[in-house]
């Protein structure tokens, strides 16, 4: 078998390859281990399918009102069981995570009210949507405040500063999980289950909301299984296993979760309205074929870390350290460096190869962004992709690969880019 004229025939030098392979050589126990979770999380799923008599008449489309949707309310309760939660609103209406979590947020927030992330600074649309750039429609504008407590230099929580930034006022704190675009490592869901346990250990009646993004099936454990009042994510990235086109999830208490009905749809509506449109299919397939889908967009990021880091460029995670998401940085230190490495992604795509990406004023964002997919769906960040922010430290994000093997192939073109480009130079 020839898999190396066959990575030759996609682009791949043969330094390059051979460069991976002994890369590869040494990852067979991370990988192991990401097998044992997906295998985990993959019986996780089966059952909360079985327990909830999963069949054909579930795929069935709606329209209109969608009033008496069983596969949407069967859907709900699957990923209630899935999560260990009491309720859950997963709906193709949930248009992507920023607005799944502005709808988590302003349905339990009230005028006067406060929120407050005790990990920094949240990812970046979430500035808009708080009000912290200002913004129309904007909690801000609506009469509630915001606080933060910034990690400690190492990344750890800043105990001290969250206990003196919680008052009467606090209603909600928001935790995210991913770094996003930010150099700050990802929490284990321990580590936020330790800090929800702190923050409720000061004020009780505190609701907590875990921006889930990429975090989901990485762990055994949920956000949701350590105190978490709700977590939140987009079906374009891990739960919808690259199959839902659209979507959104909210999973929680009944209380949190009737809320977010209230204020998706409409006071006196909440979850009893909204067409499923013949998405069913999709996210249930979707959400089977999670946990597998996530474990190879795990095998890349490792990959990518160790094949950069051994080349001289920072990584976080690092090329040893244990994962919470899929989201791998590489601090390439320079824009050229970023469009290289983009460029690559996108030539080892299924879907748009030829095309050249190239950095744009993106909305929602503050600084030019570069982004390379070849998506099926449009977006789609489980799909192999990767952005960045064109500032410093000029790191691309990496994530994604609906196989191990296409994220393999990206990565490898990546390097190849690089290597083109004269920016890098193989040991
Ligand atoms: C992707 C992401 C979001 C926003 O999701 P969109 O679907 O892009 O709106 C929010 N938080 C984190 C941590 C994310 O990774």
């Amino acid at each position: 078998m020839e898999i190396e004229a066959m990575y030759q025939q996609l682009g791949v030098s043969r330094p390059v390859y051979e460069y991976g392979e002994s890369v590869l050589r040494d990852l067979r126990e991370r990988f192991e281990e990401i097998d044992r979770v997906a295998e985990y999380n993959q019986g996780k799923v089966l059952a909360a399918m079985q327990h909830n008599r999963v069949n054909a008449t579930h795929f069935a489309a709606t329209t209109g009102y969608g009033y008496d949707d069983a596969g949407r309310d069967n859907l709900e309760k699957v990923y209630a069981d899935v999560f260990h939660t009491e309720a859950a609103l997963v709906r193709p209406q949930i248009t992507c995570g920023t607005h799944a979590l502005t709808v988590a947020l302003s349905a339990n927030l009230l005028p006067g009210d406060e929120l407050l992330s005790p990990v920094g600074a949240p990812y970046d649309t979430l500035e808009e949507v708080i009000g912290i750039r200002p913004s129309t429609c904007s909690l801000k504008e609506y009469g509630v405040t915001y606080a933060q407590a910034d990690l400690k230099e190492d990344g750890s929580f800043d105990y001290d500063a969250i206990r003196s930034k919680i008052n009467e006022r606090t209603k909600l704190i928001t935790i995210q999980r991913s770094k996003g675009y930010a150099t700050r490592p990802s929490f284990s869901v321990q580590q936020i289950g330790e800090l929800i346990a702190f923050c409720k250990g000061i004020k009780p009646d505190v609701k907590v909301m875990v921006d889930n993004c990429y975090g989901e099936f990485v762990e055994p454990i949920e956000p949701s299984d350590v105190g978490a009042d709700m977590v939140v994510g987009s079906l374009i990235k891990n739960p919808g296993g690259g199959l839902a086109p659209i979507g959104g999830y909210i999973c929680g208490t009944r209380e949190c979760v009737e809320r977010c009905a209230y204020r998706l749809s409409a006071p006196g509506l909440g979850q009893e309205v909204g067409a499923n449109l013949g998405l069913m299919p999709a996210f249930y397939q979707g959400l089977f074929l999670s946990p597998t889908v996530t474990s190879g967009a795990l095998k890349g990021a490792v990959f990518a870390a160790n094949i950069y880091e051994k080349l001289g460029f920072a990584c976080v995670p690092s090329a040893s350290e244990d994962r919470h998401d899929i989201i791998q940085a590489v601090t390439l230190g320079s824009p050229e460096g970023m469009v290289a490495f983009c460029q690559g992604i996108q030539a080892a795509a299924p879907v748009d190869s030829y095309v050249t990406p190239e950095p744009w004023a993106m909305p929602g964002y503050d600084t030019d962004v570069i982004m390379a997919a070849g998506a099926f769906v449009q977006g789609s960040s489980i799909e192999l992709s990767a952005d960045g922010p064109i500032r410093e430290p000029y790191a691309v994000y990496f994530q994604g690969g609906l196989t191990w093997y296409h994220a393999k192939l990206g990565i490898l073109m990546s390097l190849q880019k690089m290597v083109e480009a004269g920016l890098v130079q193989l040991p």
